[in-house]
């Protein structure tokens, strides 16, 4: 069985950037929903052990057809809100150092620059999904999904992606303060990032 996470702070202390009763919602509804999904999913298996989330994600094929795509977004939804409550931060006012913010001034040349391509990758994400700022094979890359697909999920050829950051641009993570100013979330967004913790993440996803 999988569970919900606690959130790492209080769900009014990312104002007014996000305010509280999304962070309620977001957390204490849609999230606990993709987990009971996943949890009623997979029950249905006699006998199922159930790994880790990474490992799930990374063998769908190994599903019964008839639970794949349920557990595909659900699994999805767990791992990626999991990630997505501890990349942001009450403590405003962060920005990139170290190690991290070296690799992001080799790849994109500046910080604005990255923030900009995240940015542009939500924007042009039609519908509901994800943007990502992630490691692949030892370099940064920005990338979008759509719906409640992971970049984990892709195994095809060598590749190797672990993401250490992610902005939520399902219309349930905004629309409530932002209604339909997709942008205008994305451009807040900035203001709640951990940045050490992406750092951290950073770090173990160099080898
Ligand atoms: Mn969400």
């Amino acid at each position: 069985m999988y569970t919900l996470p606690a959130l790492p702070y209080a769900k009014n202390s990312l104002e007014p950037f996000i305010d509280a009763e999304t962070m309620e919602i977001h957390h204490d509804r849609h999230h606990a929903a993709y987990i009971k999904n996943l949890n009623d999913a997979l029950a249905t298996i006699e006998g199922y052990k159930t790994p880790s989330i990474e490992t799930l994600l990374q063998s769908l094929d190994s599903l019964p057809e008839s639970i794949r795509t349920k557990v595909r977004n659900n699994a999805g939804g767990h791992y990626n809100h999991s990630l997505f409550w501890t990349i942001m931060s009450p403590v405003t006012g962060q920005a990139a150092e170290g190690v991290l913010k070296d690799a992001i001034l080799k790849t994109f040349g500046d910080i604005k620059t990255l923030q900009q391509k995240i940015i542009d990758a939500g924007l042009s994400r039609f519908g509901s999904g994800w943007v990502w700022l992630v490691v692949e094979n030892n370099e940064l890359k920005v990338m979008d999904t759509p719906n409640q697909d992971s970049p984990i999920m892709d195994r095809s050829l060598s590749r190797q992606i672990t993401p250490i950051f992610c902005i939520d641009v399902w219309e349930h993570a905004y629309y409530l303060k932002y209604q339909n100013k997709r942008a205008e979330y994305l451009s807040a967004f900035w203001n709640v990032v951990n940045w050490r913790e992406v750092e951290k993440l950073y770090e173990n996803a160099m080898t």
